[in-house]
Parts: structure tokens; C-alpha cells; sequence
């Protein structure tokens, strides 16, 4: 088992795959863009594996592969396989923007992925060039459309909620998950390096509830594990859920049990905190899986006990230096 210092087991590892995007999120995305990290410094899949493998002989169950955008490296579904494999490992989910997957989501079900995430922030094409840089919103849909062709079942859609932009579309997005039978979730939008947060933006997840519930009742779902960070709710009469991710007004650092790996290697083991460890340059240079178990145990053991209030402290330069993109979502 990876315990951190507060008790916490950690079994839940992100794995981003790739610094590159094929979107240009406004939230996400610095507006001067990120350098690229040259192709050598990025973990090739044969040390993803190995990696992935000592992760689980220390308890890692949940491996979700993420970027940048997933799907843009190449040779990724033999990617899925090698971690759908690897002894231990019980989910691998994907967190994706969908556009690829009208190519790639019957060989990633072959393969053996779990669930899909999908990040669709807008229903309305406009919005989506607008946020996103790119004319491509048919283009999700039709990844939408093959990934339930292709089996995947109780697909999520991941809305990041921002105030003044698609604050108006909670309705439509409930509509949406009633007609595809999806699970919606806010994510309440959160401060990264170089993005356009601003407290102005910020709308928090219970004022979104609030305005649902003048609509529609909703009930509670119980969570399908303690460490699930989406409180949802059904609406009666209606197929899928709609849920809240709360990262930033309700913070639940006391159950996260998450690690990240980053594209280049490093291990993150929490998302606002300005602490991370070398896993690539050890491994390169000779680590065993056992220095390199010590390693991650040292990496758990920077966990913070709780990540910052950026209400309280938005303008704060730690959060400002940090990059989805490079972290990985
Ligand atoms: N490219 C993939 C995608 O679009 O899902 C995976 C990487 S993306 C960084 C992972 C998730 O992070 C997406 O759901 C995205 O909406 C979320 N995200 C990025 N920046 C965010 C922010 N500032 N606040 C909240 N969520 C954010």
C-alpha cells in the first residue's frame, strides 16, 4: 500500500501520456502556449509499463490515462493494453476530449478501456470555438456517437463551469444527459498558470444546484466509492445524472487518493501543490523496482493534508505557476 502521512491509501493513478493537445482551452492552455517537451524526455511505453507495474505492486488499482490529449499519441490503444495487463491494475479509464475517438473508440474498447471521460464544456458551436480554438463540436458528437456504438457504457461528460460563459447552458446539458443517457459533471473551474480564471468566473457548484433545483428535483445518488469526488443526482423520469465536482469550493482532499504521473515522468501527488519527484532520470539511470517503490513512497509522503483556499488566496502565485497542461488533467 502508498500511504501518505495523513492515513490516506493511495490506489488512484493518473497517467498523463502526452503534453500535446489538439485544443487550445482557454482554462487549461496558457494563452503563450507551453514549450513542448522534447520527444526523448517523454516516457516511452515500455517505462509507462514498468512504471505502472511498480505502482501496482504497491496497491494502485485505478489507472487513469490522461494529457494533454490522450489520444493524440501515438500507438496508444497498444498503450491501453500493455496497462490493461499489467497484474493488479482493475480499471483503466480515459479521460478524453472526444475528438479522436469516432477513429479510435471501438479498438480502445478491443483493448480493453474501462470508461470514457469526455470534456465538453458548451453545447453551442460558437462557445466551442471561442474556448476551445477549434470549429470541432460535430466532430465530439460524432466521438460521442461511436464511443456508445463501440459498448462503452455510462460515458461522462466533463463540463468545466464557468460563470458568464456556460452558465446558461445547465439545462441544455441536462437535456443532453437524459437524451444519451450521460453523466454530466461540473467541475467548478479552477486557477492554473497563464488561463483566464478570474474570481468573476468562478461560480460554485451549489449555486449551479440551486438553479437546477428551481426546475427540477433532484435526488441524491450515493457515491460509488468514498473517494469519489462528484456528488450527483438524478431526476426523476429522466436517464442519466447530473453531478458536481466541487474542487474548489468544497475542497475533498481528506479522501483523495490520488497520485499523477506526468508525460515526462514526474510524480505529482496533488494537483495545487508545488511538490513533485523525479521518477524518469532514477529509472533511466539504472533503478530497480524496489528503489523506485522507495522512490514513490518518499513521492506520497509529500502529499499535502489539504491544497490552498483559492477563494480565499485566488491571486496566489503558487497556483498561478502551475499548468494543467503540463501536470496533465
Ligand atoms: N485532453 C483531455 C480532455 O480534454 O479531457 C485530458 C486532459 S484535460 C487537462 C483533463 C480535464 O481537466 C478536462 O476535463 C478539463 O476540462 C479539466 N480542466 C482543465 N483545466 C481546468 C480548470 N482550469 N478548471 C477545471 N478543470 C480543468
Amino acid at each position: 500500500m502508498i500511504t501518505d502521512l495523513f492515513g490516506r491509501a493511495l490506489d488512484y493513478l493518473r497517467v498523463s501520456v502526452t503534453d500535446k493537445c489538439n485544443l487550445r482551452c482557454a482554462y487549461c492552455l496558457p494563452a503563450e502556449g507551453v514549450p513542448l517537451v522534447p520527444h526523448r524526455d517523454i516516457l516511452t511505453f515500455e517505462e509507462i509499463e514498468r512504471l505502472v507495474g511498480v505502482f501496482a505492486s504497491m496497491g494502485v488499482r485505478k489507472v487513469r490515462v490522461t494529457g494533454g490529449e490522450p489520444l493524440v499519441r501515438r500507438g496508444i490503444v497498444d498503450l491501453i493494453g500493455r496497462i490493461v495487463r499489467i497484474p493488479g491494475i482493475e480499471s483503466v479509464p480515459m479521460t478524453t476530449n472526444g475528438l479522436l475517438l469516432a477513429q479510435y473508440a471501438g479498438f480502445l474498447k478491443e483493448a480493453g478501456l474501462s470508461r470514457l471521460n469526455v470534456s465538453l464544456d458548451t453545447l453551442r458551436a460558437d462557445r466551442f470555438a471561442e474556448i476551445t480554438g477549434s470549429a470541432s463540436l460535430p466532430g465530439v458528437f460524432e466521438g460521442l456517437a461511436a464511443a456508445r456504438d463501440a459498448g462503452f457504457k455510462r460515458i461522462k461528460i466533463n463540463a468545466v463551469l464557468i460563470r458568464g460563459f456556460n452558465d446558461d447552458e445547465l439545462f441544455d446539458f441536462a437535456d443532453l444527459a437524459d437524451e444519451w443517457d450521460f453523466d454530466v459533471r461540473f467541475i467548478e473551474y479552477m486557477p492554473f498558470a497563464g488561463t483566464t480564471w478570474e474570481r468573476g468566473k468562478f461560480m460554485p457548484a451549489s449555486e449551479a444546484v440551486a438553479r437546477l433545483r428551481e426546475k427540477f428535483a433532484l435526488d441524491p445518488m450515493e457515491k460509488r466509492s468514498p473517494s469519489d469526488p462528484a456528488y450527483a443526482f438524478r431526476i426523476p423520469g429522466r436517464k442519466g445524472s447530473i453531478g458536481f465536482i466541487a474542487s474548489v469550493s468544497e475542497s475533498f482532499c481528506q479522501s483523495c487518493t490520488r497520485l499523477r504521473l506526468t508525460a515526462e515522468g514526474r510524480l505529482i501527488p496533488c494537483l495545487h501543490a508545488d511538490v513533485s519527484l523525479d521518477l524518469r532520470g532514477p529509472m533511466r539511470g539504472g533503478a530497480t523496482d524496489g528503489d523506485l517503490a522507495a522512490l514513490i513512497q518518499e513521492g506520497a509522503r509529500l502529499k499535502p493534508k489539504a491544497h490552498e483556499d483559492f477563494l480565499k488566496n485566488f491571486s496566489s502565485e503558487a497556483a498561478r505557476r502551475r499548468k494543467m497542461i503540463s501536470i496533465g488533467g
